[in-house]
């Protein structure tokens, strides 16, 4: 059996419950043996717009998200820093074309929100990008758009949550638990992120 690779790229700015309900389900109701949370080195759609989170900070808060509420790595998520070692503005296409070879024969699956399907032809190469992996749309409260073909469709029990949101909460020192999980609050604590106090 070919390897069933899930790559769920994003700014993860901070990482949220959303974003981890969308791994997990992935990995389940696709029968993944891996899905990757790529974190993007530069969110060339997003930071031209505002002022993007240190890589490295937005890498070790993807760590802390898949290792859950208890503390313990949740079983087929993996982090990959693939894209912020590569350096640059980060284009899909490339890490897509680097797993393929890192990963010969594996069957590749683009997980991405609704929210991102009607600005996807403008993604560097989509064309590409819809050629080396099946697409994986997943549904997020408050946005609607058309079914592409041949794409597939991820039913998530639906978490109304983003991260510019959570950014302003924490700016504001408003509660975030019921969308982050503590190890992402505390790294979020330790590194001094979004105007919190180190020592808060
Ligand atoms: P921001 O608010 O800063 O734009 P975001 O919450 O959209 O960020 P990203 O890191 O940009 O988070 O998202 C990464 C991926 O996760 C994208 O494919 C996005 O559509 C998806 N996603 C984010 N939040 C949700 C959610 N609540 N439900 C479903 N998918 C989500």
């Amino acid at each position: 059996m070919p390897q069933r690779l899930g790559v769920f790229g994003g700014t993860f700015d901070p990482p949220h419950r959303g974003h981890l309900a969308v791994a997990v389900a992935a990995r389940g109701q696709l029968g993944l043996d891996r899905v990757l949370l790529v974190v993007a080195n530069d969110p060339w759609k997003k930071s031209p717009g505002r002022e993007i989170t240190p890589a490295a900070d937005r890498l070790a808060m993807a760590q802390a998200l898949i290792r859950g509420d208890d503390g313990q790595p949740i079983t087929g998520l993996e982090v990959s820093d693939a894209e912020i070692r590569r350096g640059g503005p980060s284009y899909t296409v490339t890490t897509l074309r680097e797993l393929r070879e890192a990963n010969p024969g594996a069957e590749l699956y683009l997980i991405i929100g609704r929210d991102l399907v009607d600005d996807f032809g403008s993604w560097h190469e989509s064309t590409e990008i819809e050629r080396l992996a099946t697409i994986v749309v997943v549904d997020r409260p408050g946005y609607v758009s058309d079914a592409k073909r041949g794409w597939k469709l991820l039913v998530v029990p639906p978490v109304d949550v983003s991260s510019t949101e959570l950014r302003d909460r924490l700016r504001d020192g408003r509660d975030v638990s019921a969308h982050m999980t503590q190890a992402v609050v505390d790294e979020i604590h330790q590194r001094g992120l979004y105007g919190v106090g180190a020592s808060a």
